[in-house]
């Protein structure tokens, strides 16, 4: 069905990258290239203490410089590469290159905690608990500020092998968060067994805040389950005003968003993190 979509008809209305198949086929080759050519980057975007905006850490989001193209975003190339594997070699990249960061920071006196999005394939591969193993004593950046995002997909696919995996992450001491709550079809009893740290409220509820009535609902809701569950609660994609007074008035812990920061380079990062009022960097930490 999809090769089908990308021919003549469709390639008019779609602002998509691979819009014919022989535009795909392209694609497909150059990203097998792209580590190696050096045009994937990575995206800081900053992460705040809901009461008072402090900042406690980042999520990294992928980039690709392409040569011709430009700058394209994940949801240019993500599911081409998950198609082809290539999310396996292009997931460790981006762990390794978000440790290392995250260890520079650290040792700069920022202690952040650098959050990495991973995809299904990249989570079932093998050796993946031993990768993250070698890749924290590689870097010398303290597990518990590695957190690993996960879908509620990932989770709910053959929840006692999951679990076991879970587990084994946890022991290592890495963080655990379930990206794009509520979107997903979790079951409350499985997510009750499942060592999770970290609840992230979907976007799409919270950009209907406040006014809304179910989104609210549901976003106070997954609050409140949060809690229940003695998780913490990011809420992501904040734009508002309005939308942070609510979150905050709900209990929300961490938020991530427009309002507090887009998705920035290093060096900007390293001026957003100067410029913040209530910070005291802490060499040593
Ligand atoms: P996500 O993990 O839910 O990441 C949040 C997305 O929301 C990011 O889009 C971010 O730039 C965007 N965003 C942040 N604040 C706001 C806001 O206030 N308003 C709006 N409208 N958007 C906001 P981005 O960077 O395009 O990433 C899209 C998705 O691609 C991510 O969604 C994640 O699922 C995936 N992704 C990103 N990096 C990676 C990666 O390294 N590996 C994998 N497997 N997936 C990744
Ligand atoms: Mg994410
Ligand atoms: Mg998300
Ligand atoms: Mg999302």
């Amino acid at each position: 069905v999809a090769k089908g979509r990308g021919r003549a008809t469709f390639a008019f209305f779609e602002p998509a990258v691979a819009t014919t198949a022989y535009d795909k086929l392209m694609l497909e080759g150059e990203l097998g290239h792209a580590i190696i050519h050096d045009e994937f980057a990575l995206l800081f975007q900053p992460q705040v203490r809901a009461c008072d905006g402090h900042p406690v850490g980042v999520e990294a989001l992928i980039r690709w410089q392409h040569p011709q193209r430009g700058l394209l975003a994940p949801n240019e190339f993500i599911a081409l590469a998950e198609q082809h594997r290539l999310i396996v070699p292009i997931g460790a990249w981006v762990l390794r290159e978000a440790a290392r960061q995250a260890r520079l920071w650290h040792d700069a006196g920022w202690p952040l905690t650098v959050a990495v999005n991973l995809s299904t394939l990249q989570f079932q591969a093998p050796d993946f608990v031993a990768s993250i193993q070698s890749l924290l004593a590689e870097t010398g950046l303290p597990a518990g500020w590695l957190e690993l995002e996960l879908t509620e997909r990932m989770l709910m696919d053959d929840v006692p092998q999951v679990c076991a995996r879970l587990q084994q992450l946890r022991a290592l001491g890495v963080k655990l968060s379930v990206d794009d709550f509520g979107t997903g079809y979790s079951s409350l009893s499985h997510l009750k067994e499942l060592p999770i740290d970290t609840m992230k409220i979907d976007r799409s509820f919270v950009q209907e805040l406040p006014h809304q009535r179910e989104s609210a609902a549901i976003a106070s809701a997954i609050v409140q389950l949060a809690r229940g569950l003695g998780l913490s609660v990011v809420a992501e994609g904040v734009e508002t005003e309005a939308q942070r007074a609510f979150l905050v008035g709900q209990g929300c812990d961490h938020l991530q968003g427009m309002i507090i920061s887009a998705p920035l380079t290093v060096p900007q990062m390293q001026r957003w993190l100067h410029a913040q009022p209530a910070l005291v960097p802490s060499p040593g930490t």
